[in-house]
């Protein structure tokens, strides 16, 4: 939201920027194949080539034959295209998928949904690190099992599992399996058929390329229905007119994989968990050591809200994540994270750092600076104040501003606190001139993340005292329910931009 001079990019694992090469070849492909690739004059041609071509490329960068591979939206559908599509052919004669409690919620989320139709879903435990427990696999699958879905790697944590051991049990049950490969690929080796997988979906964004283009790769002769109806592009497989360029930019990111940067890579991933262990011997890596992704390292750091260590990096221009699912309004903890043994605490104090091959070892050491600096609590630029702390006297005290800067479906869940002005998040920076330099401003949001960014913003701005409402209005809520019942709504004005 807010720039800071420096920029440092570490949640690579969210999304990649798009490369040089890549913008280039998109550019070339909007610019010369406009035609459509399933029309049969010479100008729309060159446009099935083109996909073909990239087919090929896409193929051979996870070693599966050309007619395996069907483009999709992203990997959203291409994992939701395999469960229902399985369950749908399986069910009623077979009614089991086994899976892992720590995959993606677009694998998890379309796991409930089945659930919700009759479909039987059994999660296989996972260890503290979230490799699963293959015993209890073992014991899990049988004659009524349609298919085993575990990802390949694992987004948060950097956890990789054993696909080839998954597939070799597998195959004696004639069950088919089906990984997502998201954050492998670009990371780690993937090859489909060594793997011994049936199904395997894969992202454009998180390897370089364009945002919404997905590849599905299905084992040819595997049992397959998509649920998208239409005309009959990807040989009938997928309906909806190929984006040409965004399947370019994805081939064009597959031909730049290049795992031999992986071990450089570690190496400053290592470098900065090194560091951070001198700096706070407490800290809990909750990444396993080996089988991980060599970009990735899930970290909680005990007794420091995650949120405003974010906001504290965003200050300073390094992005990371928070393990916990921050975007969801009921503020509830990473489910990775709880299936792996953390506490809610634990899981407030968690942040994922995702590297790439662009990360710099000045990146790596300027991050480190900025950490040790914010951990030796080298005067924090703005103050937190606890749900029970901001009292009826706080938030009538005449010399105070509560600034309230929750997005619009937020405050349909909640009422805002007495006396507060609402500014939206996203375009703040229309909206904070107006605001009083002399009084002490209190920025209220609603899970106590996009407060304290807020709170560094006009700190950069000159404002002096400025504070923060730790776990936002939920935590508020909890903590005051009475209050909030009897004072909560009065009295709010909606700010104008200026
Ligand atoms: N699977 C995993 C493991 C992911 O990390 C992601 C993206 O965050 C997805 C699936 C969804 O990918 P897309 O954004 O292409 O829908």
């Amino acid at each position: 939201m807010f720039r800071f001079q420096r920029k440092v990019y570490l949640d690579n694992n969210a999304t990649t920027p798009v490369t040089k090469n890549v913008r280039k070849k998109i550019n070339q492909v909007l610019k010369r194949y406009y035609g459509n690739p399933s029309s049969l004059y010479k100008i729309a041609i060159n446009s099935a080539i083109e996909l073909e071509e990239s087919r090929k490329t896409v193929a051979k960068a996870i070693n599966a034959e050309v007619d395996e591979i069907i483009f999709t939206a992203c990997a959203t559908e291409s994992n939701n295209t395999v469960l229902k599509g399985l369950a749908e052919i399986s069910y009623p004669g077979k009614k089991k998928i086994l899976s892992t409690p720590i995959e993606h919620p677009s694998v998890i989320s379309t796991l409930e949904y089945l659930k919700a139709k009759g479909i039987l879903v059994e999660y296989i435990p996972v260890d503290r690190q979230g490799i699963i427990e293959f015993e209890s696999l073992k014991e899990l699958v049988d004659e009524d099992t349609f298919l085993i879905c575990c990802m390949f790697a694992n987004n948060e944590l950097g956890t990789i599992q054993d696909i080839k051991k998954i597939s070799a049990l597998a195959k004696k049950y004639h069950v088919p399996v089906f990984s997502d490969c998201v954050q492998a690929l670009g990371k780690i080796q993937v090859d489909v058929k060594d793997l011994g997988i049936d199904y395997a979906s894969f992202s454009g964004h998180k390897i370089h390329s364009p945002k919404g283009i997905g590849a599905l790769f299905v084992k040819e002769g595997s049992p397959f229905q998509s649920f998208m109806h239409g005309g009959h592009q990807e040989t009938g497989l997928r309906a909806g007119t190929e984006a040409l360029h965004n399947i370019a930019g994805f081939a064009e990111g597959c031909k730049a994989i290049n795992l031999q940067k992986s071990p450089q890579v570690l190496s400053k991933k290592t470098l900065l968990i090194n560091e951070l262990k001198k700096i706070k011997s407490d800290i809990k890596i909750n990444s396993p050591v080996d089988e991980c992704l060599p970009n990735t390292v899930n970290i909680t750091l005990p007794g420091v809200s995650n949120s405003l260590f974010m906001a504290t990096l965003d200050f300073y221009g390094i992005a990371v994540s928070a393990g916990s699912a921050c975007s969801t309004p009921e503020n509830k903890p990473s489910p990775v994270l709880k299936a792996i043994g953390l506490t809610d605490e634990q899981a407030r104090e968690t942040i994922r750092i995702s590297l790439s091959e662009f990360t710099s070892y000045r990146d790596i050491k300027y991050t480190i600076k900025v950490i040790r600096n914010f951990l030796s609590e080298a005067a924090l630029p703005v103050n937190i104040l606890t749900p029970k702390q901001l009292d009826e006297n706080l938030i009538f005290g005449e010399n105070n501003y509560i600034l309230d800067v929750r997005w619009r479906y937020e405050r349909k869940l909640l009422k805002g606190l007495p006396n507060s002005n609402e500014a939206p998040f996203v375009t703040f920076r229309k909206y904070y001139k107006q605001i009083p330099r002399d009084k002490n401003i209190i920025l209220v949001c609603q899970a106590g993340y996009n407060a304290p960014v807020v709170a560094f913003y006009l700190r950069s701005k000159g404002y002096r005292k400025v504070s923060f409402l730790m776990s936002g209005l939920i935590g508020w809520k909890f903590v005051n329910a009475e209050l909030y019942n009897k004072i909560a709504g009065q009295n709010i004005t909606s700010l104008k931009p200026v």
